[in-house]
Parts: structure tokens; C-alpha cells; sequence
């Protein structure tokens, strides 16, 4: 029971699309047909402008580490865990984690990119370190 279902923007419902987007196996991104940005994290108006036009692309997947941090685990609880703050190439921030790789060894400004998994029995974004030499293929 809540007051959400009945808003006038519930539609079209833009978080339940990109949910059906990853449990397709693709990362959706939301952007605007009248500024150009990137819309994130979905809704139902332009967070930039506040036009209600938008259309969906898939992601490239291509990312900048902005920040990062470990959260202290214990190993019966899967050990430290990444948590980072990603800059997506096609604009606009996520808080996801680096895997792959030691939690510690992410760093400011590392090139990842993202895929689907699952972590806790939720199937969401996460990161790895990107391909070597895929973010300076110019
Ligand atoms: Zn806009």
C-alpha cells in the first residue's frame, strides 16, 4: 500500500524497465530525446531538464573508476568487498562493485567495464577491470 502506484508518472514504470533490461542479460541505459543525457537512475522525468521524452539504449558497458573504498568483511561472509563510485562513458554515476580483482588494488581512474551477475540472489551491474588496452584503443 503505497501512494506510488497511484502518481500520474507511474506508467510507464522506467525502474521496472531497466530491471526487465537485467534480467534479459542487458544493461539499459535511459536517455533524453531533448538534451541528450543520459537519465540516471531511471525515472520518469529528465533529471537534467525535466522532459518526459526518453528513449533506451543498451550501455556500453565502459567506465571510469571516480572513487573507491573496501568494506571489511569476514571471511565466512565473503571476505572485503569493493565498493566504487563508476563514471559511465555515456555519462552519469553508479555505486557498484570492482570484481576480479583485490579490493584494494582498485584504484581512482581505472578503466572497467561492467557486466550482469548476481550477488546475493540480486542480479544487478557490477564491474571488472577493463581488457588491457581496450580504453586507449583511439
Ligand atoms: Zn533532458
Amino acid at each position: 500500500m503505497t501512494d506510488t502506484d497511484s502518481s500520474p508518472f507511474a506508467g510507464e514504470g522506467p525502474e521496472r524497465h531497466f530491471r526487465e533490461g537485467l534480467e534479459a542479460g542487458e544493461y539499459r541505459l535511459q536517455f533524453c530525446d531533448d538534451c541528450g543525457n543520459n537519465i540516471y537512475y531511471p525515472r520518469a522525468l529528465c533529471n537534467h531538464c525535466g522532459s518526459a521524452n526518453h528513449s533506451w539504449r543498451a550501455a556500453s558497458g565502459r567506465g571510469t573508476v571516480y572513487s573507491t573504498s573496501v568494506e571489511r568483511g569476514r571471511p565466512e561472509a565473503g571476505g572485503d568487498k569493493n565498493i566504487a563510485l563508476i563514471d559511465l562513458e555515456e555519462g552519469g554515476r553508479l555505486m557498484s562493485r570492482v570484481v576480479d580483482v583485490e579490493p584494494t588494488e582498485v584504484s581512482i581512474g581505472m578503466a572497467v567495464e561492467a557486466f550482469i551477475g548476481d550477488l546475493d540472489g540480486t542480479r544487478l551491474i557490477l564491474f571488472r577491470p577493463a581488457a588491457e588496452g581496450a580504453a586507449d584503443g583511439t
